[in-house]
């Protein structure tokens, strides 16, 4: 896939990956139709810490910040997916930055999964609790659905030894 339809912006400002390399990553690894509906891939350098009262997606247990978003205009439709500042210093990690735009993308994916997909994933999902790899994942069936979406093409093994049924489920999606 050499044709990706989606924007991809100021990365250059996050000292660890370029627009290019983000481009060549995205554009590598997952199917054309699953970036297909998103306009932009853009990092904001701003850290936000959980005290910040932004809409934040993603509640990294770790490093307890956000690090990454994915919204939908309701009006337009336009999918952006952001990229935060992972430390009040910067950037360091790019596997992780990697990693969140996996899982940011799988929150698009689940977006546009047919009614009758979800409800198969969340079946998946409710029969065994420790097949959530964090407390967000627990409490919301959408992310881990985005876990096991960014694992899928990132750490596939760790995908397999989690749950096969998550693996074949994505698997089925592309
Ligand atoms: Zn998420």
């Amino acid at each position: 896939m050499n044709n990706l339809s989606c924007k991809i912006s100021n990365f250059e400002n996050s000292t660890v990956i370029t627009n290019v390399g983000v481009f060549n990553f995205v554009s590598s690894l997952f199917p054309e139709k699953h970036i297909r509906p998103i306009t932009e891939i853009r990092y904001v350098d701003r850290y936000y810490s959980l005290v910040s009262n932004h809409s934040l997606d993603r509640l990294l247990i770790t490093g307890s910040n956000v690090t990454s978003q994915w919204s939908i205009d309701q009006k337009t439709g336009q999918e952006t997916i952001e990229i935060f500042r992972q430390n009040p210093e910067g950037n360091t990690d790019v596997i992780r930055m990697k990693s969140d735009i996996a899982h940011e993308i799988g929150h698009s994916v689940f977006n546009h999964l047919p009614e009758d997909k979800r409800v198969d994933y969340e079946a998946i999902w409710s029969t065994n609790k420790k097949q959530r790899p964090d407390i967000r994942a627990a409490n919301y069936v959408a992310e881990d659905f985005c876990y096991a979406y960014a694992m899928f093409f990132l750490e596939r093994e760790k995908l397999l030894s989690n749950s096969h049924q998550k693996f074949d489920f994505i698997k089925g999606l592309i």
